[in-house]
């Protein structure tokens, strides 16, 4: 059951087949857009209201929103996935939409009811479903996302007016050329999140701020940069937007280590997928915390076998190179790591269906 009627704008000039077929063979990443998108307004003390699908296109905004000013804003993202009987099946949006609530509580903006959210992803995607890509590895990337669009300059209270919104954005294969493991930075010059922030919601200023020391890694000759502790600079959090695991050991004697949730990390879905998949598959799993030195002694030693970046945009992404101002180290030989490809495959299999899927995250 909804618990809103949605008003119902169907698009008049929907992108043509051939075009749309042309954008579905390489769709990239975050370039295309789906026919339609979903919008909810929120009003204080009235709720959600005026529920609509319409067509994918600009939104009227004034330039005395709240967001544009104070960044009253949080985002989502998960993917639809084409399953291998042609049905098209979402991945744990339930805990997307308790993430989202999560986010709204610290950036004081309102819940949505988890139905609501839900049904809205539906919505788009039962709308748009041609826009599902059948090809192997491809997905249909969902971002719901909500703002502030309360008409004032004060800063002493949180908005009163929200708009929640999805669009939808084919999604070709993140590895299109193989896995090819990444190299990472080790920021020290800037960190991501700090105790009593913002680092474990979901929201647009978190990402913002993390861009120049995005652009530090790439300058170093690095694809992605890792985040440190902001009070030590010493414990590793996360690596540009994906949890991180440490694979110690190999073979049937092989365990996980992930950085424990302290509050400045985002609670990743994929990582949480892990902390159960893993040791049903044999390889416990331990939550707890690993510094720069620790990380780079156990490679050192060959404690260390794997360490993989893990999202919902690349499933699983190996490091192979690690790289500091002062240290530079190689994870194991540099090549994807056995448990890493095994995890990826377990995972991506319960995703497109080709696995049977116990935990009921399928949707
Ligand atoms: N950390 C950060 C900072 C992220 O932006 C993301 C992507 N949402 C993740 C981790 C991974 O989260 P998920 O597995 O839910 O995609």
């Amino acid at each position: 059951m909804s618990t809103l009627d949605f008003e119902i704008a169907l698009s008049e000039r929907p992108t043509p087949a051939a075009e749309r077929d042309r954008i579905l063979a390489d769709p990239g990443w975050g370039r295309h857009f789906t026919d339609h998108m979903v919008l909810i307004q929120y009003t204080e003390g009235k709720g959600w209201h005026d529920a609509r699908l319409q067509p994918y296109g600009p939104i009227p905004m004034d330039p005395a929103s709240q967001v544009l000013h104070y960044s009253q804003e949080l985002f989502e993202g998960l993917k639809a996935y084409r399953q291998a009987d042609g049905t098209i099946a979402t991945f744990r949006p339930f805990s997307n939409a308790a993430r989202m609530n999560r986010s709204a509580a610290r950036m004081a903006m309102p819940s949505i009811p988890e139905q609501l959210f839900v049904d809205a992803l539906e919505l788009l995607v039962r709308t748009d479903q041609d826009w599902v890509p059948s090809t192997e590895g491809y997905s249909l990337y969902l971002r719901p996302f909500m703002f502030a669009t309360t008409r004032a300059l004060g800063v002493n209270q949180p908005a009163d007016e929200y708009l929640f919104v999805v669009i939808a954005s084919p999604s070709g294969n993140y590895y299109a050329r193989g896995i090819r493991p990444v190299s990472v930075w080790l920021s020290q010059d800037y960190t991501r999140a700090a105790p009593g922030g913002t680092g474990e919601a979901k929201t647009g200023g978190n990402y913002a701020a993390s861009f120049a020391g995005q652009a530090q890694a790439v300058e170093n000759g690095c694809d992605q940069v890792v985040w440190l502790d902001a009070v030590e600079r010493r414990w590793v959090e996360e690596v540009g937007s994906m949890n991180l695991v440490f694979v110690y050991g190999s073979g049937a004697e092989a365990r996980l280590l992930t950085p424990a949730l302290t509050g400045t990390m985002l609670p990743g879905i994929t990582r949480d997928s892990m902390l159960k998949l893993a040791p049903d598959l044999g390889v416990p799993v331990e939550e707890g915390r690993i510094s720069v030195d620790q990380w780079e002694s156990g490679c050192a030693s060959g404690e260390i076998s794997e360490v993989f970046g893990c999202g919902t945009a690349a499933v699983i992404s190996p490091v192979g190179h690690v790289k500091g101002p002062d240290r530079e180290f190689t994870i194991g030989d540099g090549e994807p790591g056995e448990i890493s490809m095994r995890l990826r495959e377990e995972l991506i299999g319960i995703q497109y269906g080709t696995r049977p899927d116990p935990y009921g995250w399928v949707h």
